[in-house]
């Protein structure tokens, strides 16, 4: 599982707190494959603010220089206010020296990256705290097409920031079948839909993200939101709304979890 808006919203709120206002001492880049970045883009250079779109961090810094990050499955960002250890590093991909502490960026599986610029940003659709995700514009996106509703919120270029976990949790929510072509939805179910999403989402923050495998916040500990599923890895289990078993079905190559009898 790949962290998601949640997740890296939880991030960019740590990170905030622990490195806004810090300089960068000294850059060492361990995966020129991903890591994008030179000791030039970054070295003297302050943190002045983290912002993040759909699932990407951006790290803006002094002298008009933004770096774009993405954690695809296992990527973490993690603070160390003390001197690193050999333990720290182990899949470390990309150290920052701060003028108090360390940033690491560690990521076992390598598909993770950092960027300097906008340019992937630019290709994200509808962030969901934005006034843009609304009935109108939701109308708009699944109204084209009749890919099953679930795909379509799991499309970045359509909406920002909702993966496996959250889509499962916001169709639950909604009372809407993940395989129900797209176009085929009411305008009740949009409605529906656009509240279960940020219902789902703001409380995954409460919970500060989903911690399965590799999800960490950067002072190293975990988030709570998987002790909180209401369908998501629930196969066999009684659904919390009608008592009736929880099914999974692959839906796209994802699992997918629902109720058949109050999902429709
Ligand atoms: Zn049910």
């Amino acid at each position: 599982m790949m962290p998601e808006l949640p997740e890296v919203e939880t991030i960019k709120n740590y990170l905030k707190r622990f490195v806004v206002g810090k300089r960068i001492l000294n850059f060492e880049n361990l995966n020129k494959k991903q890591i994008k970045v030179s000791e030039n883009d970054v070295v003297g250079k302050k943190i002045l603010d983290i912002e993040r779109m759909g699932k990407i961090l951006i790290i803006k810094l002094s002298g008009n220089k933004n770096l774009t990050a993405h954690l695809k499955m296992s990527g973490q960002f993690l603070y160390f206010p003390r001197n690193l250890e050999k333990r720290d590093l182990k899949y470390a991909r990309a150290i920052f020296k701060l003028n108090k502490g360390y940033l690491v960026f560690n990521d076992v599986r390598k598909f993770g990256w950092l960027r300097v610029g906008n340019e992937e940003i630019q290709k994200l659709g509808i962030e969901p705290f934005s006034k843009k995700f609304n009935i109108k514009n939701l109308e708009e996106i699944f109204k084209q097409t009749k890919r099953p509703i679930k795909l379509v919120l799991m499309d970045q270029r359509k909406i920002a920031g909702i993966g496996n976990i959250y889509a499962n949790e916001a169709l639950f929510l909604a009372k809407i079948n993940p395989q129900k072509p797209a176009n085929k939805l009411t305008k009740s179910e949009i409605k529906r839909l656009k509240n279960s999403i940020i219902k789902i989402l703001k409380r995954a923050l409460k919970y500060e993200g989903t911690s399965s495998r590799f999800y960490l916040k950067p002072d190293q500990t975990k988030g709570h939101y998987q002790e909180k599923f209401l369908v998501y890895q629930k196969t066999s289990k009684d659904c919390p709304r009608c008592g009736k078993k929880i099914k999974k079905i692959i839906l796209g190559g994802r699992s997918t979890f629902y109720c058949p009898f109050c999902q429709k």
